[in-house]
């Protein structure tokens, strides 16, 4: 293969990402932003060499621990439960919530074969036994595979004594957590059950 069609292959691997828009970025890069090419290209080898897995709340992270996990000054009592890195910063952009994370590795997707299994939930389970956690607030997003994921954690939780919650229904049905509005979010937060 040569560059030019290495380049638009790799591009197609990126989400929502097909041949026309790969072809549209690859052209664009070698026409008018060379340099742009080089600063992605070395970006993109770093992030892929240096950013990790937070050992402890599986976040996106350079070192053994994310700054959030490394805060001791959070409140242990509570652990939310979100899908990704990217809801992770936005309930951190409401600022309405002090206590410490879990990241799962996705959401349960029968159709896609992905159980509870792989997207870490034998990690939760020890994570939310640990001495000092109080509730578990599942905030994955109101989709029905988001919906399914908090139903099955929700259900392991409390069949181990485990205190866990919902966010509420202020965030719209079908909503990407990550889309929501900070307000909406801080709301969701209190009003949970
Ligand atoms: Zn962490």
């Amino acid at each position: 293969m040569n560059p030019l069609d290495g380049l638009i292959e790799a591009l197609k691997r990126l989400p929502g990402v097909g041949q026309k828009s790969a072809q549209r970025m690859a052209y664009h890069l070698l026409q008018h932003d060379r340099d742009g090419a080089r600063s992605l290209a070395a970006a993109l080898q770093a992030a892929a060499e240096q950013v990790g897995h937070c050992q402890r709340c599986h976040t996106f992270s350079e070192s053994a621990l994310c700054d959030i996990c490394a805060d001791t000054s959070r409140d242990a009592s509570l652990l939310c439960v979100v899908e990704s890195p990217a809801d992770q910063a936005a309930l951190e952009r409401s600022n309405s919530y002090k206590g410490y994370y879990f990241v799962l590795l996705g959401r349960v997707s029968p159709l896609d074969g992905v159980g509870v299994h792989q997207i870490g939930a034998a990690e939760l389970l020890a994570r939310a036994a640990e001495a000092g956690v109080a509730e578990v607030i599942l905030a994955t997003s109101f989709t029905a595979e988001g919906e399914a994921t908090a139903h099955v954690l929700g259900e392991a939780l409390r069949s181990r004594g485990i205190r866990a919650t919902r966010l509420a229904r202020g965030v719209p049905v079908g909503s990407e957590l990550e889309y929501v509005d900070l307000g909406t979010i801080a709301h969701a937060l209190v009003d949970r059950r």
